[in-house]
């Protein structure tokens, strides 16, 4: 069977002295999954230090779609890889609603991760509206469809997977219902090939994660909140086993 990914996104919360507690809380624990956790972009040179030598994988949160340059407070994928980046979240539901972030964004910065060989971690996800109004699929095929063009061009399942967040189940504690997630995969699954890895991400914790990862179309899951906290998250990287 294969491992199963779980990566924590901290968004922008911490401190250098919480930053340090929990992962060495973590670096203690036995984990037996691909485990990456994405900190805040100050905090990456000092957090891949500290996770030199483990096998606790370090990404960020985001990356700028351009590479090197006149890009005044960007950040450059070849940077993230620079401190010791494995990976980037691109596309999160706080980056497309707050910052404006487009499909067409996304591509480009997933296009950046891979010039530089990092994995892309690229989110999606529909809002309560378009799942009651039955338009759920059709909003995830429609963030997908840029993809297409980099998978032409070589981006293949090593390359890249895609996080599946519902919108109305991030940091609600309301997370999707496992027949709504088992569906979803399998969906995402046809659309882009059953290579391609799918993590669910959406109020995922300890007491939920057994049942979540347990689903044969989940290959992983990205945890918000529940992250932050070594124990819980310890927990629910062990429920991947
Ligand atoms: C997220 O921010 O990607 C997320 C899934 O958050 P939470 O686990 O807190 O719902």
């Amino acid at each position: 069977m294969k491992r199963k990914h779980i990566v924590g996104n901290w968004k922008m919360n911490g401190s250098a002295v919480v930053i340090d507690d929990v992962l060495d809380q973590l670096l203690k624990q036995t984990l037996p999954a691909d485990v990456s956790v994405c900190v805040p972009s100050p905090y990456l040179q000092r957090a891949g230090e500290r996770l030199a030598g483990s096998s606790l994988r370090l990404g960020a949160q985001n990356v700028s779609e351009h590479g090197d340059g006149a890009y005044t407070g960007e950040v450059s994928a070849r940077m993230l890889r620079d401190v010791g980046c494995h990976l980037a979240i691109i596309g999160h539901s706080e980056r497309r609603r707050y910052f404006a972030e487009t499909d067409e964004s996304v591509m480009n910065k997933l296009a950046r991760l891979l010039e530089v060989g990092l994995f892309g971690v690229v989110c999606v996800g529909e809002t309560l509206a378009e799942r009651d109004g039955g338009r759920a699929e059709a909003k995830i095929e429609s963030q997908l469809a840029q993809l297409h063009t980099l998978m032409a061009r070589g981006a293949t399942p090593k390359r890249f997977c895609v996080a599946y967040e519902p919108i109305w189940a991030i940091g609600t504690g309301r997370a999707a219902s496992l027949e709504q997630i088992a569906q979803m995969h399998e969906f995402i699954k046809r659309c882009l090939g059953a290579s391609y890895a799918v993590l669910y991400g959406g109020s995922v914790k300890a007491v939920n994660a057994a049942d979540i990862l347990a689903l044969s179309a989940v290959d992983g899951v990205l945890v918000g909140g529940a992250s932050l906290d070594a124990k819980e998250f310890g927990e629910i990287c062990r429920a991947a086993s």
